[in-house]
This record gives C-alpha cells, structure tokens and sequence, in this order.
C-alpha cells in the first residue's frame, strides 16, 4: 500500500468514520440514493464534493465525457446497467448529468492525430458516442465565431445526454408517473459556479 492512499484512509476512518458512526450503522443495512449523479471521470470533478453529500446519498456513474449511449445501443455498457438498476431498481428521484469546463473528452473530438504519440483507440471508440455534439457546436461556431468552442461542445454533449436519457423507456415511465426528474449542470472547474439547463427555454442559467 502507497503511503498517499494509507495516509488518507487513516485519515478517512478516525475522522468521518469515526465522527459518523451512526450513519454507516444505517448504510451497513442498505442503500437508498435519492440522487443519480453521471458525470465525467476527470479528476477534478467530484459530485460528492461538489453536492456536499454523505455516503449513501449519490448513485454514480463517471465515464469519459459524462455520455449516455443511446437505449438501442445493447453493448452491455456499465453506464447504462448503472442507470437501470437506479431507475428501476433504486427508484431513484433525480437524475443529474454533470458536465464540467475544460473536459478533455470534449477537446479530444478535435484532436488531430500527431506522428508517434500514443493511440487511445478505447477512448476514440468510446467518444464516437458524442460525434453529435461536436456537429451541432461546429454549426453553432458557424453561426457565431465569438463563442468558445470548448464551453460550447461541453454544453451541447449535456444535451445530447440529456436528450438521451429520454430514449430509455423506463426512465420516461419513471418521468410521466412523476416518480423522477431530470437535471443538466454545467460546472466551472476554476469558479466552482454552475449553470443549470432549463428544459422549457433551452437556455442555460446561472445559479
Ligand atoms: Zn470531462
């Protein structure tokens, strides 16, 4: 065991753990997560921290890009079993897609490839998924040149999840008998301010 990771789980069990006895009494017996967090895995994006929540609060799901493959798509992706067992299993209220400020996934769909540096061909694989993003902000920049390409792509890979999350019926069941909801979140990782989707304008707003 590495010094920096046993330093902080020492830390992590005479602290919280030991502050918090009750709570993992209750979370020993089960969980029940009032809260779906997808977000992305870059490092500097963590929902627990971000939303001040307690083990046992947020169900998680990170991957590259905070992306929802499409429901037709049966690749037996981890995201997606992770959204079933929430929604159908957990029966989770919320759903929030939390998408970040300089996301390297939202950069690397425009990447082009240099001479001998290393192929990520999983991550290429994976970023297929948010190819519709990256079309729908070139067109944006189309129309207006004095946007920032990078906030722009970012905002519209939370749609295209967001729009995605819709293509599962059990989610849009889940919706209509007014058991969930649904959430955007665009977090600025040098502010800590977010900017929330509202579905009705298509706008986003400050909070
Ligand atoms: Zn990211």
């Amino acid at each position: 065991m590495e010094k920096v990771h046993l330093d902080g789980y020492n830390k992590f069990k005479a602290e919280f753990f030991g502050n918090n006895k009750e709570l993992f009494d209750k979370l020993a017996k089960g969980q029940n997560p009032h809260t779906m967090v997808i977000t992305c895995s870059d490092s500097r994006v963590q929902p627990a921290t971000i939303l001040s929540t307690n083990p046992g609060d947020i169900f998680v799901a990170e991957n590259i890009g905070n992306a929802v493959p499409p429901y037709d798509t049966m690749v037996g992706d981890s995201t997606q079993a992770a959204l079933e067992y929430a929604v159908v299993a957990l029966k989770i209220q919320h759903i929030i897609i939390l998408a970040h400020s300089s996301c390297g996934a939202c950069a690397h769909l425009y990447h082009e490839p240099v001479e001998g540096e290393p192929h990520l061909k999983h991550v290429d694989k994976w970023l297929e998924l948010l190819q519709p993003a990256k079309d729908a902000s070139l067109l944006e920049m189309y129309a207006d040149k004095n946007k920032n390409i990078s906030e722009v792509t970012e905002k519209n890979n939370l749609k295209l999840s967001l729009n995605r999350l819709m293509t599962y019926p059990y989610i849009r069941e889940a919706m209509d008998n007014g058991q969930m909801k649904i959430h955007g979140w665009w977090y600025n990782v040098g502010t800590a301010k977010v900017e929330v989707y509202d579905q009705a304008t298509k706008t986003f707003r400050k909070k």
